[in-house]
């Protein structure tokens, strides 16, 4: 079943909420005029009464019951208060009863001696009477009397009031949903209007941005958050799009000197050592096209959220030493100077055993890379607080403070021509920096060009010292 707009909802709650409103006050005045009519009538009954006690108390006490009817007979029945009268002894004898009462018995027993008076309505004849009964004393005897009033005024006013009452209350009814309508669309419409500019926003146009509200209210925080949404994700696309185009690239090249270095190869016949020299270089363009292959695999998993880190405590300092005996063999090789400093035992961190060997490796790689042959790497691990501390410092020609800021970006390389013949295509640092991220830590470098780089590392420690420590 299709929803209610929001507008018609609310119009109809608007609507059932007048309604009712109007039930109870309609109601309630209905109520109260009733009883200050009602109060009316009863003042003029008290009124009457006070008379008529006066009136008893002004007969003799000894009087006999046929004298006392006799006296309330000349009193009462030609005179208007005695229309709807009726005057009963002690003993319960009937002193007086008005013609009226005498056609219309009133079947209503006054309270006992000592009692509140009581009001009660009666119809005769359709026609609405108020009566007060009472028992009450004069002149040592004691009288059970019913006074009457006709209430035809009363119950007129009230009908009246009634019928103004329904009468108004549906055209009122009519106004306020027209009126709450009317209301709802206006305060609605610039949903409308946000909703129009955002079917027109797709992923070939998306630096639009949904119409600029200013209503001071939620519709234009919504619009603002919405098209600060909207700029996230147009960041986010232009980083896919710059990725692939530079994943692309730098896909290119070793293809295309693969193919260039076996087509020159089969051009003419050649000795078997251009052959083998020939195959070197496409299987070392196949090494590096597999290294980036992979590299950028693995930004694409970290960017999709699927590349899961086997977390676990594991010993800083056991991985770090297992990572720098690798890197002895190659400093000795390119003649390096190379220092590992890893005092610190038993830092347990909780991380990816894989992932931090990686992180080293690619400072290490770099270390190696960009400093020139008989400079000095130095590796290092330190406690400090609750962090454990990672430096990787050389001696090569280190960063300009412009390059600083950058070269943690995707393919940032700061001398691209030199980077790629050593091997780099500028996904080394991205991946440490994620993976770093991933730890709970952080990566910074510093640098003076011409004196060596230094990249500092920090990871969290594990508060407590692990009994069983995983084999690095
Ligand atoms: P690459 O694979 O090109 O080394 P990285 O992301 O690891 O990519 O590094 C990005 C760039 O930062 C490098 O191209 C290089 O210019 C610069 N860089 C990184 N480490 C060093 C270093 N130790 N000394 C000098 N330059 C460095």
């Amino acid at each position: 079943m299709k929803k209610l707009s929001i507008g018609l909802r609310l119009t109809l709650w608007y609507l059932a909420i007048f309604a009712l409103g109007q039930i109870v006050f309609g109601a309630g005045m209905w109520l109260i005029l009733r009883h200050n009519l009602y109060d009316l009538i009863d003042d003029g009954l008290e009124a009457q009464v006070d008379d008529l006690k006066n009136f008893l108390a002004s007969q003799k006490p000894d009087a006999s019951l046929a004298k006392l009817k006799e006296e309330v007979d000349e009193a009462y029945a030609i005179e208007h208060p005695g229309d709807y009268l009726e005057i009963h002894a002690e003993n319960g004898e009937l002193i007086y009863r008005s013609a009226f009462l005498k056609e219309h018995p009133l079947t209503v027993a006054p309270p006992p001696r000592g009692h509140e008076a009581i009001f009660r309505n009666r119809r005769f004849d359709h026609r609405p009477f108020r009566f007060m009964l009472l028992t009450l004393e004069a002149s040592s005897h004691s009288y059970t009397i019913a006074m009457g009033a006709p209430a035809d005024d009363v119950a007129e006013t009230l009908t009246l009031f009634r019928f103004y009452l329904l009468l108004f209350a549906p055209l009122l009814l009519l106004v306020a949903a027209g009126g709450g309508y009317w209301l709802s669309r206006r305060a609605l419409s610039p949903v409308d209007a946000l909703v129009q500019s955002a079917r027109e926003i797709s992923g070939t146009n998306l630096s639009r941005r949904l119409q600029k509200l200013s209503t001071g209210d939620e519709l234009q925080r919504l619009s603002d958050t919405l098209n600060e949404m909207l700029g996230r994700i147009e960041a986010a696309f232009q980083r896919i799009a710059q990725f692939t185009a530079d994943a692309s690239h730098e896909l290119r090249t070793p293809v295309s000197l693969i193919r260039t270095e076996a087509e020159l190869a089969l051009r003419r016949s050649r000795g078997e050592d251009e052959y083998k020299e020939s195959l070197r270089h496409i299987l070392s363009e196949a090494e590096r096209t597999t290294a980036l292959i992979e590299q950028l695999l693995a930004l694409a998993r970290s960017d999709s959220g699927h590349e899961t880190l086997q977390m676990q405590p594991v010993d800083l300092s056991a991985i770090l030493r297992s990572v720098v005996n690798g890197w002895t063999q190659v400093a000795t090789i390119r003649n390096l100077q190379f220092t590992a400093n890893i005092d610190a035992h038993d830092s347990f961190v909780m991380g990816d055993d894989g992932m931090l060997r990686r992180v080293a490796d690619v400072l290490l790689d770099n270390a190696f890379k960009y400093t020139p042959l008989s400079g000095s790497v130095s590796l290092s691990l330190e406690k400090k607080g609750e962090s454990a501390w990672i430096t990787v410092q050389d001696s090569g020609p280190g960063i300009a403070e412009q390059d600083l800021s950058r070269i943690f970006e995707r393919f940032y390389r700061v001398d691209k021509a030199r980077s790629r013949a050593q091997g780099g295509v500028g996904l080394g640092l991205a991946i440490a920096e994620w993976i770093v991220t991933q730890h709970r830590g952080s990566i910074t470098v510093k640098s003076v060009p011409g004196h060596g780089a230094t990249f500092h590392v920090q990871l969290p420690m594990l508060a407590a010292p692990v009994p069983n420590p995983q084999p690095a």
